[in-house]
């Protein structure tokens, strides 16, 4: 949709109901721009009819939602990369959207090249960050496979490109050693963990080595090690394993002093993952019970413990533009707002992919590069997932919070990319539960302190 239609849209549709289960709160919004307001769910009518002070305030406002939307959407260029050094894992998790063999028996990037893939992406960014921009540093996001199996390679880099590039590693944790921390804390690289479980008989039911061995004791050795470090996290993703352990994972972080954490849906991509995918309204009811355990333990200790893909969720409704994760946003933020590169230096719209091969939109150091991958039919095909141009999304009331991921487990599990995800219901869900703690007053509760610095008020009337 161009500018013009999306303003015409909205200017013409009127604002729709939306039952979010509170006791005195409906919400109502325009699905085009993603305006919402909560009302008295006994005058919705009232509250909503033409000349009304909330449809008065919509109509003026209108416009700029929707370009605020359509940037959003449409014209952000990349400013993140996911590395993936090495196709090697040391663990064979049940979920992982890599093919098995790759992971057992793959390569390793050379040092060399992954020095030399990391210079063609410093001019590549350095050439789209937009005008009194370039003190932001891109960020660079060392994944899956494992990483640190690469180890040397993986330091070479950031020693080389650390004043270039904001670092993360995202790791098992299992090679996390002594020396592996003083590195990367020291050169303040973000670090991500994975657990499964609460004790180690759940974690095993999903992450364990190729042996069959248990991995939960490493991941809690390292969760010490980085206790006091600022810039951590650690990821849960939820199965038909752990989902009845949710609680006592929030319970274990908030022990453990984790700041952020990750509550994820695991991704449906490969048929591995599909064999522990969670019923929706399962998921949805373990998912709040953690959220609302993490909140207990917030106001009995004062300290929080960030579920993330939660909190952005929340953003995407409370300030679209403070997003920090482009899963709930469509098109989503893979071969837009960053990419991936593959092991061999192919580039990927997201590690999402890496997978399947016909989503490889070429090699990073052959001519055109990023620019070409861009371009390429492999990345177009993921950046032009609509969520208005697909049913039963274009119908749906919060699109423009959900976003429909992924595009990769769509087409996979769901056979193209004009179809739903593996999580729809549980998605409407959440907004909802989202939208009930806002009409609580409660949503600061769940966000970073200073979320809403920086930001501007577009609209606001109580
Ligand atoms: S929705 Fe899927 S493809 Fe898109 S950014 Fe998220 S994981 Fe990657
Ligand atoms: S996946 Fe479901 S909740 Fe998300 S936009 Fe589509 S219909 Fe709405």
């Amino acid at each position: 949709m161009t500018v013009a239609e999306l303003d015409r849209a909205a200017a013409a549709g009127p604002l729709l109901p939306v039952d979010i289960g509170h006791e005195a709160y409906a919400a109502v919004t325009d699905p085009n721009t993603a305006f919402w307001a909560l009302v008295d769910k006994t005058r919705i009518a009232e509250s909503t009819a033409a000349g009304s002070p909330l449809a008065e305030s919509f109509r003026e406002k209108a416009d700029s939602f929707a370009r605020e939307l359509h940037a959003l959407r449409f014209a952000l260029t990349p400013s993140g990369v996911y590395l993936n050094p090495t196709e090697r894992c040391n663990l064979n998790c049940t979920y992982c959207y890599l093919p098995g063999q790759q992971r057992s028996e793959g390569q390793h990037m050379s040092e060399s090249k992954l020095i030399e893939s990391l210079g063609k992406l410093r001019e590549y960014f350095r050439s789209v960050m937009p005008e009194g921009r370039q003190e932001r540093k891109p960020r660079a996001i060392f994944h899956g496979a494992e990483p640190l199996m690469n180890k040397r390679a993986v330091f070479a880099a950031i020693e080389e490109f650390g004043n270039d590039f904001a670092f993360g590693v995202q790791t098992n944790g299992t090679l996390l050693d002594d020396e592996a921390v003083d590195f990367l804390t020291s050169r303040n690289v973000s670090i991500g963990l994975s657990l499964d479980g609460p004790v180690a008989g759940i974690t095993d039911a999903t992450r364990r080595t190729w042996g069959g061995k248990s991995v939960h004791d490493k991941v809690l050795t390292a969760m010490d090690k980085l206790k006091g470090y600022g810039s951590w996290s650690v990821i849960t993703t939820c199965t038909t394993e752990n989902l009845p352990y949710l609680t006592q994972m929030v319970e274990l972080f908030h022990a453990h002093e984790v700041p952020t954490c990750m509550l994820n849906t695991l991704r449906c991509t490969l048929p591995g993952a599909r064999t522990v995918k969670p019923a929706d309204g399962d998921m949805a009811q373990a998912f709040f019970a953690a959220l609302d355990r993490s909140h207990e333990l917030y106001k009995q200790t004062g300290r929080k413990l960030l579920v993330a893909n939660f909190a952005n969720i929340l953003l995407a409704i409370l300030a679209p533009t403070a997003r920090r994760l482009m899963c709930d946003i469509s098109p989503c933020g893979g071969g837009r707002a960053f990419f991936a590169l593959a092991a061999d230096g192919s580039l990927y719209p997201c590690s999402e992919f890496i997978g399947l091969p016909r989503f490889n939109g070429g090699n990073l150091l052959d001519a055109g590069g990023v620019e070409t991958a861009l371009k390429s039919d492999a990345f177009r095909i993921v950046t032009a997932r609509n969520v208005d141009q697909f049913a039963p999304c274009n119908d749906c009331t919060i699109r423009h919070f959900c976003g429909s991921p992924c595009p990769a487990e769509a087409h996979e599990m769901n056979g193209g990319m004009d179809k739903i995800g593996a999580f729809c219901e549980f998605y409407k869900e959440q907004v909802n539960y989202a939208l009930r703690l806002i009409a609580d007053g409660k949503a600061n509760d769940y966000l970073w302190d200073g979320w809403d610095e920086g930001t501007d008020t577009t609209f606001l009337m109580q």
